[in-house]
């Protein structure tokens, strides 16, 4: 490239508006559809595991706890955060949230039981 267009190009960019954003001290807003860490709701779960049955990465295991009654084990170490579990549940037990900031140096804290 020609060295003055350059110029004129970085000279531009000292007064133009950054296209990226300040995070983490400037929040965005994120799009409805946005596919965050999972949430259960243990009272709509009839225990079919069609969920653990569609996961692509084995990241959600349904356990019964007592007659009728389920607790989902969610690895988010695992979870790909497709929400094809979502997608896929009957009963809508299942739903994606747009809690995103999961990052942890224990991997333990990132196995949650939700009941
Ligand atoms: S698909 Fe839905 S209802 Fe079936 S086990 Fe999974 S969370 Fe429960
Ligand atoms: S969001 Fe995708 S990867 Fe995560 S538990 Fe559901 S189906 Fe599995």
């Amino acid at each position: 490239m020609w060295p003055g267009a350059m110029l004129k190009e970085v000279l531009c960019s000292l007064f133009k508006k950054p296209a990226t954003h300040n995070y983490p001290f400037v929040k965005i807003a994120k799009p409805e559809a946005f596919r965050g860490k999972l949430n259960f709701f243990s009272d709509k779960c009839i225990g079919c595991k069609i969920c653990m049955r569609d996961c692509p990465s084995n990241a959600i295991i349904i356990h019964k706890i007592a007659d009728k009654q389920f607790e989902a084990e969610i690895r988010l170490d695992k979870c790909v955060y497709c929400a094809q579990c979502v997608e896929s549940c009957p009963k809508k037990a299942l739903e994606a949230t747009h809690d995103f900031e999961l990052a942890s140096l224990s991997q333990d804290s990132l196995r949650v039981i939700i009941k």
